[in-house]
């Protein structure tokens, strides 16, 4: 069977938590869209982790962690991710990576930061990973795939090719320095060694675990409202975000995924530029940042600090809808403990109406917050293991987002360890 874990929001739900304890009863995780670009922070008996590349699963001794054909692989960061967990004490990670996933070149995280600098005060937020400008080549169908490197004379004379068009705009449009294309194929063949043991059909290698009955976990990274088609345009990720999209980013029969796990946290939070409704400011952001998540709500990968909101129960029920959701795990409900008042944005005001269905980008960035607010718990919930034994309050908090959202929360996590979870049977 294959379940999807994804998230409902702008990424930074609590996905890595959630795959790395379904994945004790799975035995391979595929990450099948990204790169580098976000991370998922992991908290197990190993210590604390920041996975960019590397599955969630990779803690345990059972699964095989792949890189699917849809994610855009950083090779010296992937081997990088490798090495810091092994120096830490995981047992060595039984590693995949697709034939035909694309690879990540020196050159596209050039033009991501040179593209930002150009755009100046317009620029997009990126985390200068080169996404952007990995995605553009793939389907510009100037990218390298990983079984490219090991056919020297096409590499060879597409590296030559590929130099002369980016030498161009290097030179005209961002006024840096050429690639030289000797340096480039040299990158390569240090790519082609590091990566050779991994190499997979990952397409064959699932479809014949599939027969054998085995249980396969697809991870998502970021969020529906990151997604380029579903998300708010133009400030979202280059891949789709969506569960089905781990079909295609993994290669498995869409009617495979049987389960679609929707993360979706207790509250807001997005990095990046682009409309946020519920967001908050201030004092009021301050406190939340500083208790969310686990030590606080930093990008994973650039330390940033994220924009706060209240919990959004439109971009959520349209998140969970276009996941295609089957499960909510509704994560870091913890950390509102500390609230006498919980707000919550139930609906948008565009233009004097109000609404609960959401927006295109244009008429999003128009829209105002209607807040309504709910009674806070004012406890430490952490260590609970019952739904039953949760606060009064607490348990309609859930049941009021539950009923906004229209999609069944299964999962409450309310701590970031494996442990911390609360399963109701619905
Ligand atoms: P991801 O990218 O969706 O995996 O999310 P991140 O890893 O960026 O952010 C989630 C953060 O919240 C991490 O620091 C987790 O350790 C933490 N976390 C996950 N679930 C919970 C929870 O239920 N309670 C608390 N307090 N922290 C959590």
């Amino acid at each position: 069977m294959v379940k999807a874990v994804v998230g409902a929001n702008w990424g930074d739900e609590g996905k890595g938590k959630i795959t790395d304890m379904l994945a004790k009863e799975a035995d391979i995780i595929v990450r099948f869209q990204g790169g580098a670009n976000a991370g998922h922070t992991i908290v197990n008996d190993y210590g604390k982790f920041a996975l960019h590349t590397l599955p969630s699963g990779v803690f345990y001794d059972h699964t095989t962690s792949i890189i699917g054909n849809g994610v855009a692989l950083n090779i010296p960061l992937l081997f990088k991710e490798v090495q810091d967990i092994v120096s830490k004490g995981v047992p060595e990670p039984k590693i995949l990576v697709s034939d035909r996933a694309q690879i990540v070149m020196p050159y596209h995280i050039l033009f991501d930061q040179y593209e930002e600098e150009r755009l100046g005060k317009n620029s997009f937020g990126s985390t200068k990973s080169g996404i952007a400008p990995f995605y553009s080549d793939k389907y510009a169908k100037i990218g390298f795939q990983v079984s490219e490197l090991f056919d020297e004379e096409l590499l060879k004379e597409k590296v030559e090719r590929i130099c002369e068009t980016k030498n161009v705009l290097l030179e005209h449009l961002y006024h840096k320095p050429a690639i030289q294309p000797a340096e480039l194929l040299e990158t390569l063949h240090q790519y082609r060694d590091m990566v050779q043991p991994f190499v997979c059909d990952v397409s064959f290698y699932l479809h014949q675990a599939l027969k054998e009955g085995k249980e396969i976990l697809l991870e998502g990274q970021l969020g529906t409202l990151k997604d380029p088609d579903h998300g708010i345009y133009p400030m979202v990720t280059s891949s789709s975000t969506l569960a089905a999209y781990g079909a295609i980013g993994a290669g498995v029969p869409p009617y495979e995924i049987k389960k679609v796990v929707t993360v979706c946290k207790a509250y807001s939070s997005a990095v990046g530029a682009g409309a946020f409704v519920s967001e908050i400011f201030g004092e009021e952001a301050d406190e939340l940042r500083k208790r969310g998540g686990d030590g606080g709500e930093f990008g994973a990968t650039t330390g940033r600090p994220r924009r706060m909101g209240w919990f959004d129960c439109v971009a959520s029920k349209y998140g969970c809808r276009l996941q295609g959701t089957t499960d909510v795990a509704f994560t870091v409900l913890d950390v509102l403990g500390y609230l006498d008042e919980i707000p919550v944005c139930t609906a948008y005001e565009i233009n004097g109406e109000q609404t609960t269905e959401f927006p295109t980008t244009a008429l999003l960035e128009k829209a105002n917050p209607v807040i309504e607010k709910l009674p806070g718990w004012k406890c430490d919930i952490r260590g609970i293991k019952k739904y039953e034994d949760l606060p009064e309050n607490c348990r309609k908090y859930i049941e009021f987002v539950e009923e906004k959202i229209g999609y069944p929360i299964t999962m409450v996590s309310n701590g970031p360890g494996r442990d911390d979870i609360i399963y109701r049977n619905k």
